[in-house]
C-alpha cells in the first residue's frame, strides 16, 4: 500500500510489528498504536527498536489481546480487546485474568504476529511425508523431503528461525539440488573445516586490538525528528561518529581468535595465571570435573560450558585449566608467557559451498 488511515493499530510487539507502526507513520498515519497481549518485560521486540518507536510517538498498548474486528456498513471501524493483568505465580509462570474490555477506533489494523506455514496444497500421495504437525519431513543435512528431487528451506523445513538459518539451509539445499542434478548421492557432502593460525606477528605486537572495553551499547545518531517525516526512504539511522565506532570495536571478544596452549613449553612459572585479568585460568591437580569446577580460581559455574584442561604438565603432573567461558581473548596470558605455551591463533570456519563440490577451491582453501 502506498497510503494507510489516520489512525492504525498494529497487532503484535515484535520488531515487525516495529516496522510497521513506523512505516505506517511514514504513509500517513497520525496515532499509530501498537497493541501487546502481555507486559513490557515479554516483548519480542528488541529494547532499541521500542526506543526508536517510542521516539516517533507511537503508542504502546500493554495487556490488550484482540477479540474482534468491528465493522460498520462494511466498513471497518475500531477493534475490540480483552483487557488483561498478569501476575507470575507461585512455579514462576505469567497467569492472565480478564478484566475487562475496550474499544479502540481505527481505520486500518496491521498484523504483525507469527504466520504458521501451511501446506494445504501439497497433495498427499506423491510421496512428500508430513509430520504430526503437518510440517514437511527434511532431512538436517540435506534439505530434501522423502521425495527425491524436491527440497524445502527456512521456515517450510523446520519451523520459525532466523534469516541467518535460512540463508545457510539455501546454501546446503544449493549444494543438494546441484548433486542431485548430476544423478550424485547427495549426502556425499564435503565436510566443515577449520583453519587456525598465529596471529602473533612479534613480540607484544598482534594482527588484532586485543583491548576490552566494557561499554554499553552506544546510542546510534539519527536523522532529526521533523526531518526524518520529509520523504518515505529517508533512512533514520546515521551511523556511528569515528569517536563511537572506536569504541564500539573495543567491545568486540575477538571470538576468531582463539587461545592455544602448548603442554609441553610449559615451564608453570605462573605468570599468566597472575595476568589473566578475569582469573580464568588455573593450574591445579587433575580430578573429576565438579571437583576441579569447585577448585578454580574463580570457579566455573556454568556447567554447558566444558573446561579446557590439559595434559599433564611436564614439571609437576598437574594440569592447565581454563573457563572459556569467561576469557575474553584479551591475548595478555600469551603476551606474558616467557615460552610460547599460550598462543592466540586465528580461527576461520571453512563452509563449503556448491561451487568447492566441482573444482579445486576446497583443497586450497584447507591447504
Ligand atoms: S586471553 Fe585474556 S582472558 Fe583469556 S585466558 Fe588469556 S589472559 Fe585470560
Ligand atoms: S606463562 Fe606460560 S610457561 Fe608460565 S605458567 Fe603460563 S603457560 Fe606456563
Amino acid at each position: 500500500t502506498k497510503t494507510i488511515g489516520e489512525q492504525v493499530l498494529i497487532i503484535g510487539v515484535g520488531n515487525t510489528a516495529m516496522d510497521c507502526c513506523r512505516t505506517s507513520l511514514r504513509l500517513g498515519g497520525k496515532q499509530v498504536k501498537v497493541m501487546a497481549r502481555k507486559p513490557r518485560g515479554y516483548f519480542k521486540a528488541s529494547e532499541w527498536e521500542l526506543d526508536d518507536a517510542e521516539e516517533e510517538q507511537v503508542e504502546i498498548v500493554v495487556n490488550h489481546s484482540p477479540r474482534e474486528f468491528v465493522i460498520n456498513d462494511g466498513q471497518l471501524v475500531g477493534m475490540q480487546f480483552d483487557v488483561f493483568e498478569y501476575h507470575v505465580d507461585d512455579d514462576g509462570k505469567l497467569q492472565q485474568e480478564l478484566i475487562g474490555e475496550e474499544f479502540f477506533p481505527c481505520n486500518d489494523v496491521i498484523l504483525a504476529i507469527g504466520q504458521e506455514t501451511a501446506f494445504p496444497w501439497i497433495e498427499r500421495d506423491i510421496g512428500l511425508d508430513f509430520d504430526q504437525w503437518n510440517q514437511p519431513v527434511v532431512d538436517r543435512a540435506t534439505y530434501q523431503s522423502t521425495r527425491a528431487g524436491v527440497f524445502f528451506g527456512g521456515d517450510a523445513a523446520f519451523g520459525p528461525e532466523n534469516i541467518i538459518w535460512a540463508v545457510e539451509h539455501g546454501h546446503q539445499a544449493a549444494i543438494s539440488i546441484h548433486r542431485h542434478c548430476q544423478n550424485e548421492a547427495i549426502d556425499d557432502r564435503l565436510p566443515f573445516g577449520m583453519n587456525l593460525a598465529s596471529t602473533k606477528m612479534s613480540i607484544h605486537e598482534w594482527s588484532f586490538s586485543n583491548d576490552y572495553e566494557g561499554a554499553n551499547r552506544r546510542q546510534m545518531r539519527h536523522v532529526d525528528l521533523k526531518e526524518r517525516f520529509n520523504q518515505l526512504n529517508i533512512e533514520v539511522e546515521m551511523g556511528f561518529s569515528a569517536e563511537q565506532t572506536t569504541i564500539e570495536v573495543e567491545r568486540c571478544l575477538n571470538c576468531d581468535i582463539q587461545t592455544v596452549f602448548t603442554t609441553d613449553l610449559c615451564i608453570e612459572c605462573d605468570a599468566c595465571i597472575d595476568v589473566c585479568p578475569v582469573r580464568c585460568l588455573t593450574i591445579t591437580e587433575n580430578t573429576d570435573e565438579p571437583t576441579l569446577r569447585a577448585a578454580l580460581t574463580v570457579p566455573a559455574q556454568n556447567l554447558d560450558q566444558p573446561l579446557y584442561v590439559s595434559a599433564a604438565l611436564p614439571q609437576t603432573g598437574r594440569v592447565m585449566v581454563k573457563d572459556e567461558n569467561v576469557c575474553i581473548h584479551c591475548s595478555l596470558c600469551a603476551e606474558r608467557c616467557p615460552t610460547g605455551a599460550w598462543d592466540m591463533r586465528k580461527s576461520t570456519l571453512l563452509i563449503p559451498y556448491a561451487v568447492d563440490e566441482k573444482t579445486a577451491k576446497w583443497q586450497q582453501k584447507t591447504a
